[in-house]
């Protein structure tokens, strides 16, 4: 563990690896760099996206089972490792090359320097500005059916149209796990309004007139004439962004979608720098963190080795 602001941080050896945000990516590509006899530091505020869910689910082995328990293991695997070290912190700059190595730089004043960096800080979640949707996000406001769907399989289920184009995708993908009702925010048109109410109509779903105005109770849904519907649960959909900006800052290429480009092995467009987990897909799980963050790993050591081209 590196103390911020210690004397120590400032003069250590360059790292084989830093990798930025130790969390499911970040702590599975820290552990294949480590299992090479590498040197990683692991920078990390402690934020995991998912942190508000009371369980995760659809993770092999791991189903049911509290997002804090799973990181806790595995960060204590991952520093039973002599060459892995993990400093509280939060990374605000990098700079540097392949050629002359990386200096990564944090928000206490320390900083690092390695060979190869690795992006794993995840994005955030932007919720509508609905009264009382954030306070209930990812208890009973959700976004991702594969994750709570199940739990809910055969109730009332709401789903909040993001937008016209989007919104018979999200009714008929819900509709899997249960009765769907479709609300809005006040951001259609009237002509929109009347077109998605008819195309909804068509497969057994009805859009409410009234905008949906505040979430009071469990998941009781206040609506902007003052009636309300009781759910199970709110589905949104949000828009995400990349929790931190290191990636453009140093260079990197991203997607539309806005997460990091990545090629196969995990490598971004500045060599020598990998980015995974959610920061380098759009939509993605904890499995998909894990086993990206494996790929990033490995890429990085061989990299190291000058193995990767
Ligand atoms: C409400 C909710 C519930 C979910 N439930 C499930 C589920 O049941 N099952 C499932 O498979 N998936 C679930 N997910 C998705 C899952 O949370 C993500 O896919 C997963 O967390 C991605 O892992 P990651 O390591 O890429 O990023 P994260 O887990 O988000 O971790 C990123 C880490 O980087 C750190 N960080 C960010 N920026 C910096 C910085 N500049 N410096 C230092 N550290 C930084 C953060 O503090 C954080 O610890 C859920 C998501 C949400 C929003």
């Amino acid at each position: 563990m590196i103390s911020p602001g210690s004397k120590t941080s400032q003069d250590l050896p360059p790292f084989d690896a830093v990798v930025v945000g130790g969390s499911y990516a970040g702590m599975s590509a820290a552990l294949q760099l480590a299992r090479a006899c590498r040197t990683v530091l692991v920078i990390d505020h402690g934020q995991p996206r998912n942190e508000r869910a009371a369980k995760a689910h659809g993770c092999l082995g791991w189903d049911g089972v509290a997002p804090s328990q799973i990181l806790e293991l595995g960060r204590r695997q991952l520093l039973a490792y002599d060459r892995v070290q993990w400093a509280t912190d939060q990374a605000i700059e990098a700079t540097g090359s392949l050629q002359t190595g990386f200096a990564v730089h944090c928000a206490s004043g320390d900083h690092y320097h390695a060979r190869r960096v690795i992006l794993a800080h995840g994005v955030v979640d932007r919720l509508p500005s609905i009264p009382g949707l954030a306070e209930r996000w990812g208890e009973t406001v959700l976004h991702c059916p594969y994750c709570h769907g199940y739990e809910i399989c055969g109730t009332n289920i709401g789903v909040l149209i993001a937008s016209k184009a989007e919104a018979m995708d999200q009714v008929k993908a819900l509709s899997q796990w249960g009765a769907v009702t479709a609300f809005h925010a006040a951001t259609l048109s009237a002509a929109e309004m009347e077109e998605l109410s008819a195309e909804l109509k068509g497969i057994g779903v009805t859009l409410e007139e009234s905008a949906l105005a505040g979430v009071t109770g469990n998941a009781i849904l206040n609506l902007a004439d003052g009636s309300v519907r009781n759910v199970e649960a709110l589905f949104v959909h949000p828009e995400t962004c990349l929790a931190s900006d290191l990636a453009t800052r140093m260079g990197c290429e991203t997607e539309d979608a806005g997460c990091i480009t990545t090629d196969s092995a995990k490598q971004t467009t500045v060599a020598g720098v990998f980015a995974c987990g959610d920061a380098a897909r759009f939509a993605g799980n904890i499995a998909l963190a894990v086993g990206e963050g494996a790929l990033a790993g490995v890429a990085a050591h061989q990299s190291l080795l000058g193995l990767l081209p």
